[in-house]
């Protein structure tokens, strides 16, 4: 397996990694929104991976950068749900209860 062109940054492994794994999600309205599956399997599946892209990569990069990356990416992520689309979902039902209560 190959890296394309968009992955030449260590956070861009490890986000290709987390993704392909199937750790992270990206929200389909919000791009910018990561989202943590919260499985430990996909997780160690991400982390075998990205240590595996490492050398395609061509770069001097230590592997504990790598794991620091994806710990920080995990982090940053939001859990279960992306927060924009829960707060317009909460939003949208305040609205009906108080179309209701009029
Ligand atoms: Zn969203």
């Amino acid at each position: 397996m190959t890296l394309n062109n968009q992955v030449v940054t260590l956070e861009g492994v490890a986000r290709h990694a987390l993704v392909k794994a199937g750790a992270i999600e990206i929200c389909p309205r919000h791009s910018d929104i990561t989202i943590r599956v919260g499985s430990e399997e996909k997780e160690r599946h991400a982390h075998a991976l990205a240590i595996s892209l490492l050398p395609t990569t061509g770069a001097l990069w230590m592997q504990e950068d790598l794991e620091l990356a994806m710990k920080d990416d995990l982090e940053r992520a939001a859990v279960v749900e992306c927060p924009i689309c829960l707060e317009l979902k909460s939003s949208e039902s305040e609205a009906a209860l108080s179309l209701q209560s009029e």
